[in-house]
């Protein structure tokens, strides 16, 4: 199963606390990790396995909107900042169109992300 994490910079630290809460489930063996560039720096850094793509504002987020696409992405967490701008804004709005297309689960907070990992 693969897993998609994207955390915009008000959002960061957010994701890193619950992957650290969670890093049991997420690092299992039929478990694999892909994110964008600096989320997934920062999951590392956490002591996480990711398989980091390019930064969200060149591409990742539409790297792994393709991968949700060709059906390759089976879930993903994606930590929006709902109060700031954002330069890549179509490639955001694409991802999260292309997981309501393909039925995706996305979670956009993490209260939802905790019951999708919880259902895991
Ligand atoms: P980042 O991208 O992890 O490279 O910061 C996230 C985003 O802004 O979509």
């Amino acid at each position: 199963m693969e897993i998609a994490i994207i955390a915009h910079d008000g959002k960061k630290a957010e994701m890193v606390q619950f992957l650290m809460e969670h890093k049991e489930i997420l690092q299992s063996k039929s478990i694999s990790l892909i994110s964008t560039g600096t989320t997934g720096s920062k999951a590392e850094k956490a002591g996480l396995k990711v398989k980091k793509l390019l930064s969200g504002p060149y591409g990742g987020d539409a790297q792994i909107a393709a991968r949700v696409a060709e059906g390759k992405t089976d879930l993903v967490l994606f930590f929006r900042d709902p109060l700031e701008k954002h330069p890549h804004e179509p490639d955001i709005f694409m991802l999260m169109r292309l997981c309501d297309v393909y039925n995706v689960p996305l979670a956009t907070n993490p209260a939802t992300a905790e019951l999708l990992v919880k259902g895991i």
